[in-house]
């Protein structure tokens, strides 16, 4: 199929950069209409630009606090008046606060549970209305391998994208029936500011475990949500993808 989502309105959170970016720039070239979320008012103008030289008909940009849920509330509210619909949701935002849990401060578990799961609770509550309405939706929540395996020095990461795997089981079941789908992507390492700043050696040791040998560009993790959200992947709830090398 050459526009697999032509006619269909995709919401994406973490749009301003990194995977989120490369998500955004997919679905549009796949022909959907965008309605992108982050804090960064300005890099978000600049990814709805390339946007919309990609193909997408429409995009709206909506700077707030993912983890905020009445700003939640607000942005979806506001992107559902000026888009008619939302037929895709992807939970993408995501921060890393590392350390080790007995040096871990309250704020770093606490922020790092908000922004990664907490928000994806606020953006599907929302969104969940509409779909039922229209009996049409794919939810797409990002998690990581790190959910999966663990990883020392990221129990507050680690924890909030296990919890989005037990959040994506639960919703899909509460609303297959409604026609909905909800899945997670697990991408293992992949170039962007969050892995930028990692150690040479935490990097080494991080590509051991890789049987392809290298790390993920975003480009190689968009394509998978973009198949999630089309009709492609009809049959297909309360997955977890991995798309990391062989990692796991
Ligand atoms: P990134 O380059 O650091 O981008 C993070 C995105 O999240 C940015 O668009 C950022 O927007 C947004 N964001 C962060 N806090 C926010 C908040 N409070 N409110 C609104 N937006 C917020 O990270 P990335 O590597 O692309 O990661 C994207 C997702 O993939 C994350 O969930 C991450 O955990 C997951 N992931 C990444 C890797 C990897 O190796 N990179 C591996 C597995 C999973 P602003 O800067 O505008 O706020």
């Amino acid at each position: 199929m050459t526009n697999p989502l032509a006619g269909k309105v995709v919401f994406v959170t973490g749009a301003s950069r990194g995977i989120g970016r490369s998500i955004a720039a997919d679905a549009a070239r796949a022909g959907a209409s965008l309605a992108l979320f982050a804090t960064n008012a300005e890099a978000l103008e600049s990814v709805a630009g390339e946007c919309r030289a990609a193909g997408a008909p429409t995009v709206t940009v909506h700077a707030l606090d993912v983890a905020d849920p009445a700003a939640v509330q607000k942005g979806v509210e506001d992107a559902l008046a000026a888009h008619g619909a939302c037929h895709g949701l992807v939970n993408n935002a995501g921060i890393t606060r590392d350390g080790l849990l007995m040096r871990m401060g309250d704020e770093d578990v606490r922020r790092v549970l908000q922004v990664n799961l907490e928000s994806a609770f606020w953006f599907t509550r929302a969104v969940t209305r509409p779909m039922m309405k229209q009996r049409e939706g794919s939810i797409v929540n990002v998690t990581s391998v790190v959910g999966v395996t663990g990883n020392a020095g990221q129990s507050n990461y680690a924890a909030s994208k296990a919890g989005l795997i037990g959040f994506t089981k639960s919703v899909a079941q509460e609303l297959g029936a409604r026609g909905i789908r909800v899945n997670a992507v697990a991408p293992g390492f992949v170039e962007t500011d969050m892995t930028s700043k990692l150690p040479d050696d935490a990097r080494k040791a991080m590509l051991a475990g890789v049987p392809l040998g290298r790390t993920a560009q975003p480009g190689e993790i968009s394509p998978v949500v973009t198949f999630l959200l089309s009709p492609a992947a009809s049959y297909v709830t309360g997955q977890t993808i991995a798309v990391d090398g062989g990692m796991t």
